[in-house]
């Protein structure tokens, strides 16, 4: 479906087709004509389907009209009276609600939205709150500390949005989420984004929302394929190189996309594949378009086998035959995980997504595995296992061990060689979380 039949305006269409958006997602789709009509939603949808869109699009299309009037016309020392509040589990999905909302135009629809996050000075959130945004997006804990000192009413709040509100009360902000919702007028609509609304989730929506509609969509083919996830730890980027190498003789191997963290180590990592006799070409955001068509083309044909890219590059590729993604290098976020083993696994297809790790790194990934709820298993080859000894991810960082302490508990722990030896490419699975 496209964005013109949603009901948005001219200006938001605008900056949807300016950031190459050209349909909406299911989710989109669905969201954006009822929150337009107004009542509650109850949406449930995977990761990464543009939920941050289905909710931000009505609601810049809803507070346009008279926006600017309302900010002039305040008190010097009022509190900030916002239409709306997001509420985000994280600092860090806060942010990307608030980058979200400057894509699709928040000020071009002459509207403002603040951040209010933990980690952030308090004079800074006062002169942010002073502003009077229209949009405020918050964590409920740094949310609560300004209510409690008179900076916010929400007596004017229109829309109350909670976006992956599962993940809020894993987090233990029910108490928090219930001060909050107890401030804002009866009268609001409240939008409840998550995973799944099973559970307590489904328990307090239930309380917080009137006659909500429900909105489930159904899990893409790429999140119901079976995605296996493996990792092997790596000293070095010699030792990245050989178990590449060795990954990528795997007969059961269609295609692979492999990701680096640059440029650079993409048009590295593809010239030494093709030297070692790979049909390997890389693909990255300083290729010119018609050379980058030329490598997707050559991948869709089958012509190419293995092609290194960088996160930019690689999204929306959607190619069914990728049986296997490479994490050269781990991405920054588990966002950008989830979207990288999202390009296998495709068309209902098995993917295997394989992660390269140095010893630095677990915290990485066990934010990943925070994030996605699912353990990844060490994976060991023979003749390939990393010489030096993992840092232990559950160890407190800077402090180092008691001395002739063993090292050998850490989920990074290396295996007892002769183990790995006797069972030649032996997996390990690990239990705990
Ligand atoms: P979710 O909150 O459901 O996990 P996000 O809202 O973060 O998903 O969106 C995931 C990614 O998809 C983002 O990079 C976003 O820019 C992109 N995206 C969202 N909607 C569309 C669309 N209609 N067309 C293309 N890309 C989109
Ligand atoms: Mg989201």
């Amino acid at each position: 479906m496209t964005f013109n039949e949603l009901g948005l305006g001219p200006s938001l269409l605008k900056n949807l087709s300016d950031a190459g958006y050209t349909a909406a997602t299911p989710v989109q789709a669905q969201t954006i004509a009822a929150a337009l009509a107004g009542g509650d939603l109850l949406v449930s949808s995977q990761t990464g389907s543009g939920k941050t869109a289905a909710f931000l699009l009505p609601l810049l299309q809803k507070l346009t009209p008279n926006a600017s009037v309302a900010r002039k016309s305040r008190a010097r020392f009022a509190p900030a009276e916002p239409k709306a509040l997001v509420l985000a589990p994280t600092r860090e999905l806060a942010l990307q609600v608030m980058a979200a909302a400057e894509k699709y135009g928040v000020r071009g629809q002459g509207l403002k939205a603040v951040a209010i996050l933990g980690g952030m000075p308090y004079p800074k959130q006062m002169q942010l709150l002073a502003q009077n945004p229209e949009i405020l997006v918050a964590t409920p804990g740094r949310l609560i500390d300004h209510m409690a000192s008179g900076k916010i009413s929400f007596a004017q709040l229109e829309v109350l949005i909670l976006d992956e509100a599962d993940r809020m009360l894993d987090m233990g902000f029910i108490e928090d989420i219930e001060k909050i919702v107890a401030a804002t007028p009866a009268t609001r609509q409240t939008l409840l984004f998550s995973a799944t609304l099973d559970g307590l989730v489904g328990k307090v929506a239930q309380r917080i929302t009137r006659e909500a509609r429900v909105i489930r969509v159904a899990s893409s083919a790429a999140a119901r394929a079976k995605i296996e996830q493996r990792l092997h730890r790596v000293d070095d980027s010699q030792h990245k190189g050989r178990l590449l190498d060795y990954l990528l003789r795997d007969a059961a191997i269609d295609q692979a996309l492999v990701f680096t963290a640059t440029k650079r180590d993409a048009d590295r990592v593809a010239g030494e594949l093709s030297v070692a006799g790979f049909a390997a070409a890389a693909l990255h955001g300083d290729m010119h378009q018609s050379v980058r068509n030329r490598t997707l083309d050559a991948l869709r044909s089958g012509r190419l086998r293995v092609l290194v890219a960088t996160d930019v590059a690689a999204r929306g590729i959607d190619v069914p035959t990728i049986s296997h993604v490479i994490n050269y290098d781990l991405p920054h976020s588990p966002e950008d995980y989830v979207h990288r083993i999202g390009r296998t696994g495709r068309a209902g297809r098995a993917g295997l997504a394989v992660s390269l790790v140095g010893h630095a790194e677990g915290i990485t990934v066990r934010n990943i595995e925070r994030f996605t709820r699912q353990p990844i298993a060490v994976d060991v080859v023979a003749g390939y296992e990393a010489k030096k000894s993992a840092v232990p991810v559950r160890a407190k960082p800077r402090r180092a061990p008691p001395r002739g302490a063993p090292r050998s508990e850490g989920r990074y722990a290396k295996p007892a060689p002769k183990a790995a030896a006797n069972s030649g490419a032996k997996r390990e699975r690990y239990a705990g979380r």
